[in-house]
């Protein structure tokens, strides 16, 4: 099944096959955990069944019981699947059994020779995640790509296009997954959700906390970390209608990074509700907005941004979110807005 914001990736994919522009490299890129290996796997499925993805005949049954996720361990260098000419290429479980971190060179040396034996019909080779690769394994690679084989098709899938080479890249055709925050998105997530906890949850709202990505909302609400994300957000609103609270902030400790990005969410929350001017669903959010000015929040978005990029490195991040606690406890009366100590250009 193609879930509602897959959709328009899986139409590009199925237009290249319609117009008989299908590439010998595909690159599928989007952030962890959006859907990439699900669209991977639907798409070689409906290239494979004769009524695309009739899910009875031969080539459904055979690819659904492949299960490419499944953790083998380290003399795995590819992975068949129940298709015949189709095989995956991923990290392994080392010797002391945890996850390798990378791809190595004689995976793909296995890979791309199991690719050049010529068969009549179409082989597919998936590695994921290509951006896992070490440099020989990428180089290695390369060479495949450079020579393109009849009836042959290689699909990367990577988190970050960044890590890979641009030789690579410049031989794939890509096919991006956005995050989604559409009602579709959020209907479908509600539905995810099991029936007698769904009333507690506004699926919007979980997938903004989850910055778009529908099954990392799903993941953290099997752990706590919604109802953590929801105590950290009340308290961040009764902070700035009664500065005094702000000596309560034991919740904070050691989520200060999560924090910095629930302040960051509310204040580009604030900031759509002051454009668009008409309330928005948070009554106490709405009382921020009537008594804070455009300019306020604005920088105080600006020092917010910059505190998260400064939390990825040496800085001291208990403090810096101190700092901006104390400017957004008086963002509603301010006269002036202070420059933030700690904060610098970055
Ligand atoms: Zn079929």
């Amino acid at each position: 099944m193609i879930p509602p914001w897959q959709k328009s990736a899986s139409d590009k994919l199925d237009k290249m096959v319609q117009q008989n522009h299908l590439p010998h490299a595909l690159l599928i890129t989007g952030v962890d955990k959006i859907g990439k290996l699900n669209l991977t796997q639907n798409f070689i499925q409906k290239l494979l069944c004769p009524s695309s993805s009739c899910g009875t005949c031969e080539f459904c049954q055979s690819l659904q019981k492949d299960q490419p996720e499944e953790e083998l361990g380290h003399s795995v260098l590819i992975r068949r699947s129940h298709y015949p000419n189709l095989i995956y290429c991923r990290t392994e479980l080392n010797d002391s059994g945890s996850m390798s971190k990378e791809i190595r060179v004689d995976q793909i040396r296995a890979f791309c020779e199991v690719l050049s034996k010529t068969a009549d019909s179409l082989q597919i080779g998936v590695i994921f995640y290509a951006d896992q690769m070490n440099n020989n394994a990428a180089n290695s690679l390369l060479k495949t790509l450079e020579e393109p084989r009849k009836n042959t098709l290689i699909i990367l899938l990577a988190h970050n296009i960044n890590l890979l080479p641009k030789t690579i890249l410049s031989r794939c055709q890509t096919i991006h997954i956005n995050p989604t925050y559409d009602q579709e998105s959020a209907d479908w997530l509600s539905n995810q959700i099991t029936e007698n906890t769904r009333d507690d949850f506004d699926s919007m709202q979980l997938l903004e906390s989850s910055h778009g990505v529908p099954q990392k909302a799903l993941d953290d609400l099997k752990g706590d970390y919604f109802l953590k994300y929801q105590s950290w957000q009340n308290l961040l609103l009764e902070i700035v209608l009664s500065p005094t609270k702000i000596s309560n902030t034991d919740i904070f400790v050691d989520h200060e990074l999560e924090v910095l990005k629930c302040l960051q969410h509310l204040l580009n929350e604030a900031i759509k509700i002051k454009v668009l001017d008409h309330e928005g669903a948070n009554l106490e959010l709405n009382q921020v907005v009537e008594k804070t000015s455009f300019n306020n929040l604005f920088k105080l978005l600006d020092d917010t941004n910059r505190a998260i990029s400064m939390a990825q490195t040496t800085i001291n991040i208990k403090l810096l979110l101190d700092n901006v606690l104390v400017v957004w406890s008086h963002i509603t009366n301010l006269k002036k807005y202070p420059a933030i100590t700690n904060i610098q250009e970055y």
